[in-house]
């Protein structure tokens, strides 16, 4: 590839798309991709959704930009929407989902701080989790690989082992504050956090006075086939990190939070320049118009159902290619037995998107509105991806 005066951050696929139809990517060349990857789970209600556009272009002409210095009235509706569909009363938006969980960790802290207690502000996290990117959430995600080479690691973040209860209650003490976690680990792998452990994290929250903060920004808005993963629990979080599928593609987050966990939160506390812009927020408005209306979970439901059955008929039929299908709704994950990168190129040459996990894993994330067929559609290239790398497996044994 020629030099790029680009950072070279991202080892980039030699793929251009110059435009997009619902859960299909066209190229320059005109070659469409089903793209199953969905700008990894941002793109939740398709690409060039016409209400999405329609609600991006009717505020383009009014207002791109005012200061949450003024009122912004489509950002006071999306908070009052997403508090009425959720445990939250209050909203705070960000640009990103790094930028939520950073709201996030500093209202936990400064929760603690204003009942008197500024020594509680460490959060407890767990191991493969990822939180973002910024100097804060590589240190709360605590992987070794994202922090290497950038100065010391922020202070108060804690971590255990995924899913050990025991390594759990021996880490919380008197400097503790919270615990942070994803109710499925995304980019670790696609690892659902069990219902009796995200249950057993509440109650010792409210046991030892501790703040339960979730990061959704992967889990949320849809993608489980609930509104947030959580719900499949049958709990509730006191602070919540949302982003990607809530912008539908249109980049922002928000931090959500009960009264009581964002009491500490007073004015020139915390603030954003572009957090809020009602750009973002008629585009979030527009994807809870969707993703709220009657039916559309249900339908999310249904289809991952479908996918779910097809994929798992895959694992049995190439067992040298695939071990296990995890997650829940349309946040699946392939673990592979041959180097989940040979099956996402596999998949690539099919001209199907999927995206890496941890943990040689192969995230599936379609659009919510992928339909039965569409679905159908990327199994049918799944297996003739597995097809051909079955056949090179047999090649390099013979
Ligand atoms: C993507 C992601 C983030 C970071 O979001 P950015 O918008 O890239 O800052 C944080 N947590 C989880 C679970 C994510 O999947």
């Amino acid at each position: 590839m020629a030099e790029t005066a680009l950072f070279d951050t991202f080892a980039r696929a030699p793929l251009r798309f110059e435009r997009g139809e619902g859960v299909w990517l066209v190229t320059e060349s005109g070659e469409r991709y089903l793209d199953f990857g969905a700008g990894v789970a941002v793109t939740s209600c398709g690409h060039a959704n016409p209400h999405l556009v329609e609600a991006l272009k009717s505020q383009a002409e009014k207002v791109w930009h005012l200061s949450n210095l003024y009122e912004i009235p489509e950002q006071e509706r999306l908070a009052r929407r997403l508090a009425e569909a959720t445990f939250a009363d209050k909203a705070f938006f960000t640009n990103s989902g790094a930028e939520a969980l950073e709201c996030a960790i500093k209202t936990a802290r400064r929760y603690h701080y204003s009942k008197g207690h500024p020594e509680k502000f460490h959060i407890i996290t767990f191991e493969g989790a990822f939180h973002g990117r910024t100097i804060a959430t590589i240190a709360a995600g605590g992987q070794e690989k994202y922090m290497e080479g950038f100065g010391p690691k922020a202070q108060g973040f804690d971590q255990v082992p995924f899913g050990d209860l025991d390594a759990l209650n021996a880490a919380i003490n008197e400097n503790t504050g919270a615990l942070l976690i994803e109710p499925i680990q995304g980019e670790g792998g696609v690892r659902p956090v069990p219902k009796e452990f995200m249950r057993e994290l509440r109650r010792i929250c409210d046991e030892k006075g501790l703040l339960l903060i979730l990061d959704e920004v992967q889990t949320g808005v849809g993608r489980t086939g609930k509104l947030f993963a959580h719900e499949w629990a049958g709990i509730t979080p006191d602070i919540m990190a949302i982003a990607k599928g809530i912008g539908g593609g249109f980049p922002f987050g928000a931090c959500l939070a009960t009264a009581e966990a964002a009491s500490g939160m007073k004015p020139g506390i915390h603030g954003t320049t572009y957090g809020g812009n009602p750009l973002a927020m008629a585009c979030g408005n527009a994807v809870l118009d969707i993703v709220l209306a009657d039916g559309f979970l249900e339908n999310v439901r249904d289809v991952a159902l479908v996918f779910r059955q097809g994929l798992a008929a895959l694992k049995d039929r190439f067992p040298a290619v695939i071990e296990e299908i995890r997650g829940e709704g349309l946040l699946l994950g392939i673990k592979a037995k041959v180097p989940a990168g040979d099956l996402i190129s596999g998949m690539r040459d099919e001209k199907m998107l999927a995206v890496m996990a941890g943990d040689n894993v192969v995230r599936i994330l379609p659009p919510l509105v992928v339909t039965a067929e569409e679905a159908r559609e990327g199994l049918r290239r799944i297996e003739r991806a597995a097809e051909t790398l079955t056949a090179e497996q047999l090649k390099k044994s013979a």
